[in-house]
């Protein structure tokens, strides 16, 4: 795998009560890594896509081509958390319609066998990190959790800091969220406090400004440090990486909703960092297939992408989960995400 190719997986979810009520018709199929999508009113004419990973889960959890929630962070979480130890950045997203199953997918629920990527690689982390037992090497940890709002930067870690944060450029290290708190935890069960206590601040924010958190990117991020001490030179290497984890907004088009006026600016601005995440994706893909060392790649355009530069291009390595609903309802919404993901192979 070159630099910056991105690991792709589509994970399709069983059918919600709505779905049910409506008696709709799955138009998803699965076979091997290959997505098959039929079009409800056209049914003679499926579209193939291939991907990573294709996960099938509209069947019974105790179906045998049940993707479980251990699996997809087999697939996907340890190979990044294994990037991470070699020192590269790394960047999972979740994107989808709303309902699809983003949060499932990156969060998951308190329960035997549901947690999602986050936990599952938190909890990875420090397993790895309370099992080394070489004196010379040693690790620091710390977090950090924000919100993107109609391109405005919110900290779920210090929800007294009501104000948006300025994103800033430092020389060297890049793009950063100017006082965005960043906490040095110890244990998986620091980062899962803090992780439960950024989701509420989360909800609360959205009650508040009378918005839903389907609308905004949820980024937690968490800075790796390990440091390499040479007793016979006496000096030590440090190795910093950056994992950000992401669960986007909805990719539901704002026409779609109804939306008018402030609802669709915010639309508009919400859809501005996935289509731009979506072009600096699929421009890094082009990058690595012709082997081309430089192209442009407009991180600049969004909050979004300008913030995961760092975990997108050159020293990273990305993987996107793209969420579908199996409904034939929503095949519009799913086709256009199905299509989203193409782009990033
Ligand atoms: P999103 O974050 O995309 O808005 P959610 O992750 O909240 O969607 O999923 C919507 C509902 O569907 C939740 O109740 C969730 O538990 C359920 N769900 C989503 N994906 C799966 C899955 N793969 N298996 C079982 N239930 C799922």
């Amino acid at each position: 795998m070159s630099g910056a190719s991105v690991k792709v997986a589509v994970r399709v979810r069983p059918f919600n009560s709505r779905e049910t009520g409506k008696e709709s018709k799955c138009i998803i199929q699965m076979q091997g890594n290959s997505t098959t999508i039929l079009n409800p009113k056209n049914p003679k004419e499926p579209k193939t896509f291939s991907f990573d990973y294709s996960y099938w889960s509209h069947t019974s959890p105790d179906d045998p081509s049940f993707a479980s929630q251990n699996q997809v962070y087999n697939d996907i979480g340890k190979e990044m958390l294994q990037h991470a130890f070699e020192g590269y950045n790394v960047c999972i997203f979740a994107y989808g319609q709303t309902g699809a199953g983003k949060s499932y997918t990156m969060m998951g629920k308190q329960e035997e066998g549901q947690e999602g990527i986050i936990p599952q690689l938190c909890e990875e982390l420090f397993e790895k990190i309370n099992d080394n037992n070489n004196e010379e090497i040693s690790y620091s940890v710390e977090v950090a959790y924000m919100e993107i709002y109609c391109e405005r930067v919110r900290d779920l870690l210090n929800p007294k800091n009501k104000g948006n944060l300025r994103v800033r450029e430092h020389p060297l290290l890049g793009p950063y969220v100017e006082d965005l708190s960043k906490l040095a935890v110890t244990s998986y069960t620091d980062i899962a406090d803090l992780m439960d206590a950024g989701n509420k601040a989360r909800t609360v924010a959205a009650t508040n400004m009378n918005e839903t958190s389907s609308r905004s990117h949820a980024v937690f991020t968490i800075v790796f440090t390990q440091r390499k001490y040479d007793s016979e030179t006496d000096l030590s290497t440090e190795k910093v990486s950056k994992i950000s984890l992401v669960d986007l907004a909805g990719s539901e088009r704002a026409d779609s909703t109804g939306a008018k006026g402030t609802r669709l600016k915010e639309g508009a601005n919400i859809n501005k960092s996935l289509t731009t995440l979506g072009k600096v994706i699929s421009a890094l893909a082009e990058v690595s297939k012709k082997k081309k060392k430089t192209d442009f790649i407009p991180y600049r355009d969004s909050v979004l992408t300008w913030l995961l530069r760092e975990n997108l291009g050159g020293n990273s390595r990305t993987a996107m989960v793209a969420a579908l609903s199996p409904a034939d309802i929503n095949f519009d919404e799913t086709l256009s995400t199905l299509r989203y993901a193409d782009r990033a192979k």
